[in-house]
């Protein structure tokens, strides 16, 4: 199945790599790999496939991730939507 991506390099997503502690939940969460694990710290691997849903963030316990979600989901399947020509992917 092919993957909703978001508008490149327009994601609020950011890391304080500081704060980790290498739990690596937000890998675990995280429906479209956007995070990898390096030297026991989650690392940045595909920002723009981050559609700012916000569980990575809501389920960091370190604080270390933010994120503004809310609209980016939705804009990422509307442009799906338009390339496609269909609501229905086909
Ligand atoms: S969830 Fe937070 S603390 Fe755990 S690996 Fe990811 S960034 Fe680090
Ligand atoms: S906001 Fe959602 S899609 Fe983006 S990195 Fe976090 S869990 Fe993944």
């Amino acid at each position: 199945m092919d993957r909703f991506r978001y508008l490149p390099g327009v994601v609020t997503l950011q890391i304080d790599v500081r704060r980790c502690d290498g739990c690596r939940m937000c890998v675990i969460v995280c429906p479209h790999a956007v995070f990898c694990m390096q030297d026991k710290k989650a690392r940045i691997l595909d920002a723009d496939a981050c559609m700012e849903c916000g569980a990575c963030a809501k389920n960091c316990p370190s604080g270390a991730i933010t994120v503004r979600s809310g609209v980016g989901c939705a804009t990422a399947m509307l442009i799906e939507t338009l390339h496609r020509g269909s609501c229905c992917g086909g």
